[in-house]
């Protein structure tokens, strides 16, 4: 499984993964000209003390999306470097609901960051105004929306909205693209999706897989993308196994089972 220290040298920037609370991530990208920006801002003193450590600039904040377990740590980042660029998407601006911002970043949009350039995309389901940053490097950090075999809860959008961020946008990424989701629920996500795809080898090897790495507190994210078409059932809501697990006939709308698995998994307590 790769993790941020298995980059290799010829990627624009390194990805330094700060678990912050019991299961949230920050990401620290580091172009090693001394700046760096952060995907996402729960709370500040982990993000200081890497940046202090490695003596780095803060140039960018990269918000996913107003929640505050990811712009809980704007203001003191703010605070700490004045001239630093917080970025987040329309709907949000328009909400005024991320602190500080000072871009807006649209869907479709590029702008070149740290020798790398990043496409925007808005990915509205998890809450309406949230965004994906996706690299050319082949990384894409996509907050709340696709968690590694999982996606967010449905907050403001629909399970047609979801449908379309992760078919019709984060699935249309090159299938080696590594995900850095903002949470570390995989282990809870596998529990879920072996109940709905009880067979799927893959999905089983990959469940030991991580049980060895959460024993030892390691993280499972990122994956990558061609893993999750193999083992996230929200990613596979054609397959005729979890449509038979959901009681939804082949003729279903593939949102309607989406819509059926998310709500499954939204009373699950395993
Ligand atoms: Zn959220
Ligand atoms: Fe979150």
């Amino acid at each position: 499984m790769d993790n941020a220290a298995s980059m290799t040298p010829s990627t624009p920037f390194d990805v330094v993964q700060i678990p912050v609370w019991t299961d949230n991530y920050a990401y620290l990208l580091c172009p090693r000209d001394g700046t760096a920006a952060v995907v996402d801002s729960p709370e500040a003193e982990p993000i200081l003390e890497v940046l202090s450590q490695g003596g780095l600039q803060l140039t960018h904040i990269f918000n996913t999306h107003h929640h505050f377990d990811h712009i809980g740590a704007n203001q003191e980042l703010i605070a700490a470097f004045p001239d630093v660029v917080v970025c987040g998407g329309r709907y949000d601006a328009e909400h005024q609901r991320i602190p500080g911002q000072t871009r807006i970043l649209e869907d479709g949009e590029t702008f070149e960051w740290g020798g790398d350039r990043c496409t925007v995309r808005e990915v509205p389901a998890h809450t309406l105004g949230h965004i994906a940053y996706c690299w050319d490097s082949n990384r894409a950090f996509v907050g709340d929306t696709l968690f590694f075999g999982g996606c967010g809860r449905l907050f403001e959008g629909t399970a047609a909205m979801m449908d379309r961020a992760l078919y019709e946008v984060l699935g249309r990424l090159d299938n080696s693209t590594l995900l850095y989701c903002a949470h570390e629920y995989t282990e809870a996500n596998l529990r879920f999706a072996r109940t709905v795809d009880p067979h799927n080898a893959e999905l089983l090897a990959l469940s030991e897989e991580v049980a060895s790495l959460r024993a030892r507190g390691k993280p499972t994210v990122p994956s990558r993308l061609e893993q999750e078409w193999a083992i996230n059932p929200f990613l596979r809501c054609d397959s005729p196994t979890i449509r038979q697990a959901l009681n939804c006939d082949t003729s279903s709308p593939r949102h309607e089972v989406l819509g059926a698995l998310r709500t499954l998994k939204d009373g699950f307590r395993g």
